[in-house]
Formats: C-alpha cells, sequence, structure tokens
C-alpha cells in the first residue's frame, strides 16, 4: 500500500496503473466498518483502490467541531494496509487549499434543505472537494454511503452534470447491533449517550413499521417519530423529513421510493440517519 501527501505522488502511480480499473472511496478518517464496508465493495469491483483521508475544513461551519473531529491515521492506514488498498491520499489542508485558492463547486436545489440548511456552506466544500479528490484519483467508480444520503443525491447529481466520467456507487448504512448508524462522530458519545443513541434508528424503524402496515401520511410518520425521540429527554431533533428519494423534494402524501431522514443532538454531538420506505 502506498501512502503519499502530495499529489504528484498520487498522480504518479495512478499513471503507472492506467491500464488498470480504480474505484475511490473518499473519507475523513477515523475508519470504521461503514468506511471498510466502501473500501470492501470498491476493491470487489475494480483492480485498484484508492482512498482519500482528509478532515476537509470548508465543509465545515464556523461553530462546528473541525478542531475537535476525531483522528488517528497510524489506526487508519493499518485498517487499509489490512484491506488490501493500493494508494492512499493523506493531503494536509495546504495541499489542498493552497495560499489564494479561490474555486468552488456548487450544486443548486438540492443543498437547499436537509444537512443544506442546517449546515449554510456543508455541501459547497463537500462537493469542491470531492472534484478535487475525483481529479487527482481519476476513478472509474467512487464509493459513498447511504449514512449521509443528501450527500450521496447531490454528488450523484454533481458527477453526472458536470460530465465526470466516473460511476457513483452508493453503499448500504453499515450499523452497530442495536441499530445506531456508525459514525466517526459516534466516538464523541458518553456511555449513557451511546445507549440514548440507538433511538434514532428505532424511531425510524417504527415510522418503516407504519408504512408497512398501509400509512401513507407523512405526517403520521413523522409524529411517531416525534413521539419516540421526545421519550428521551437528552435527545433534541433538529429536522424529520421524509423526501422523494433521489431529487428530495418533501412529500405530504407518501408513493415509490421515499427517503425518511433524521437529524438530532445528543448534547452537542449532531447525529443524522434515514431509511428508504417504500
Ligand atoms: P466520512 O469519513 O464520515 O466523510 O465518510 C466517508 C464515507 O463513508 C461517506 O461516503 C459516508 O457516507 C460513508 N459512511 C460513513 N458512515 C457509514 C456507515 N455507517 N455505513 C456506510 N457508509 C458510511
Amino acid at each position: 500500500m502506498k501512502v503519499f501527501r502530495h499529489i504528484s505522488q498520487i498522480r504518479e502511480v495512478r499513471l503507472q496503473n492506467d491500464n488498470c480499473s480504480w474505484g475511490l472511496v473518499p473519507t475523513m478518517g477515523f475508519l470504521h466498518e461503514g468506511h471498510l464496508s466502501l473500501v470492501r465493495r470498491a476493491k470487489s469491483e475494480n483492480d485498484r483502490t484508492g482512498v482519500s483521508i482528509f478532515v476537509n475544513p470548508t465543509q465545515f461551519g464556523a461553530n462546528e467541531d473541525l478542531s475537535s473531529y476525531p483522528r488517528d491515521l497510524e489506526k487508519d492506514l493499518a485498517l487499509l494496509e489490512k484491506e488490501g488498498v493500493d494508494l492512499v491520499w493523506t493531503p494536509e489542508p495546504d495541499d489542498v487549499y493552497p495560499p489564494g485558492y479561490r474555486t468552488y463547486v456548487t450544486v443548486d436545489e438540492l443543498t437547499d434543505g436537509l444537512e443544506g440548511a442546517s449546515r449554510p456552506g456543508h455541501f459547497r466544500g463537500v462537493c469542491t472537494v470531492v472534484t478535487k479528490i475525483y481529479n487527482v484519483f481519476q476513478p472509474h467508480r467512487a464509493y459513498f454511503g447511504q449514512k449521509d444520503a443528501q450527500q450521496a443525491a447531490v454528488i450523484s447529481k454533481m458527477t453526472k452534470d458536470l460530465d465526470f466520467n466516473i460511476e457513483v456507487i452508493v453503499c448500504p448504512t453499515v450499523r452497530e447491533p442495536d441499530g445506531l448508524a456508525m459514525s466517526s462522530r459516534n466516538s464523541y458519545l458518553s456511555p449513557d449517550q451511546r445507549k440514548v443513541a440507538s433511538t434514532i434508528y428505532k424511531s425510524l424503524s417504527a415510522a418503516k413499521e407504519l408504512y408497512d402496515n398501509g400509512e401513507r401520511n407523512a405526517e403520521t410518520l413523522k409524529n411517531i417519530v416525534k413521539e419516540i425521540i421526545s421519550g428521551e429527554s437528552s435527545l433534541r431533533l433538529d429536522y424529520i423529513s421524509t423526501a422523494v428519494y433521489d431529487s428530495l423534494e418533501e412529500r405530504e402524501h407518501l408513493n415509490g421510493k421515499t427517503l425518511m431522514s433524521i437529524a438530532s443532538y445528543l448534547g452537542k454531538v449532531r447525529l443524522i440517519d434515514n431509511i428508504i420506505i417504500g
């Protein structure tokens, strides 16, 4: 496994393996089984697999957790080595955004709601960094998690709209045994908070069960989620949404593939999750 900081070093290895298919997994590190599931999928579908590890400053708001975001590069590299990854890019912020950097990528409409509304500028940062990581690795396929459903939708749209010759593959959310979606941010939770956190997926599952039993009114599904979340005094709902899967347009009457997504605070920790219904 080759690990490099500089773009030119990654490009060189990429060019030396130009006759191979490349899969790419962009990450912010502090890797867990969710990330590794993307790596395994990429490995199974490509000759070579590249991973980027970069806590991207432009996708964090001023009051967010950029400086405290968990990092453990040594452990991450050991995990990736074990998975048989070929190439890892570990840039520093200045390598990606050198002094005088002025260019950003934005996607309209899809980024207006949900995480885009709660975290202004977030997707501008995500789209910009993913574009740059695409350009460095020039992959044939790029792998993203359903855990960040809006991000997956936005990146799919950006990839298509900007004519990147890259197939975007969205992989299922990997969960802890109690249903909590794996996330690097789970490491912020105290043992008590960690127990409470599983309520988030329980509430989404309860809504899906109602849907499976015939309920199609979005308000009714949202109410069951709110009721279950409010049963835990330490959990505070940021938003709950029922939207058309691809376009993310909000729907009051549900038919067809629907993304039910939630963001909530447990203390200062912001956790997101979603479930596909219909
Ligand atoms: P992050 O390091 O949080 O930026 O995540 C890197 C990639 O891993 C993104 O495409 C995420 O959607 C994906 N990912 C994060 N957590 C999970 C999970 N629990 N299951 C599947 N994919 C995940």
